[in-house]
């Protein structure tokens, strides 16, 4: 069991690797993209003490079918129905308009399940000091306002879930004098 777990991890970051390997973060220094699903996966693990290996897997993948030719079904058949359903709960629908699909994360939020929840505040957090390192190329500071205010937005939704997280996200919040 143990083993097959540390087995289908690394598959996971084997297959993110490959998909998100022409991809970059929006930052000047244009980091690697797979920093990102590694870095959340890693927040879950060593801050939020979660080590329950599907959300871990759903942690590395969560990004792969918003940001890549990646499909839902190529992940069930490689990974199965429950990491297929957690990665679906953290994608954006893409087939809608970008401000109905950041509102739609806001609204589906609540009603995610604990796994898509525990990746979902990870994410932000990691997105969030992101921003705060520097801000992405292009980016007005009007806009990396806005992003907090969204953000913070979504996490009001995903309380009650994992309080070392919450409570690294509410100091970002308060210090950027988001509330
Ligand atoms: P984008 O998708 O354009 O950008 C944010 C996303 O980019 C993050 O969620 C993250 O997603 C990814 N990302 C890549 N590199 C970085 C980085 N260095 N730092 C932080 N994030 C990075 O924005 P959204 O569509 O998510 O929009 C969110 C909100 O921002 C909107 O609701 C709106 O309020 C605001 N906005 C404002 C605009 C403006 O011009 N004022 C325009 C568009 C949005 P991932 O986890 O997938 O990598
Ligand atoms: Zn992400």
């Amino acid at each position: 069991e143990n083993k097959n777990d540390i087995k289908k991890l690394v598959e996971a970051f084997d297959f993110a690797a490959k998909k998100h390997s022409k991809q970059t973060r929006k930052n000047i220094d244009k980091t690697p993209y797979i920093n990102h699903p590694i870095g959340v996966a890693n927040i879950i693990s060593s801050e939020a003490g979660i080590t329950d290996v599907d959300i871990l897997v759903s942690a590395v993948l969560h990004d792969t079918v918003e940001d890549t030719n990646t499909t839902f079904e190529e992940l069930e058949i490689n990974f199965g129905k429950k990491i297929r359903g957690i990665v679906e709960e953290c994608s954006d629908d893409k087939t809608l308009e970008k401000d109905v699909r950041k509102q739609m994360q806001i609204e589906k939020a609540p009603f995610s399940s604990y796994e898509a929840k525990v990746v979902k505040l990870a994410d932000k957090l990691y997105n969030l000091r992101d921003l705060l390192k520097g801000t992405p190329v292009g980016w007005s500071e009007n806009r990396v306002n806005e992003y907090f205010i969204w953000a913070l937005q979504v996490v009001a939704g995903l309380k009650g879930t994992n309080s070392v997280l919450e409570t690294e996200l509410d100091t970002i919040f308060r210090n950027k004098g988001v509330f």
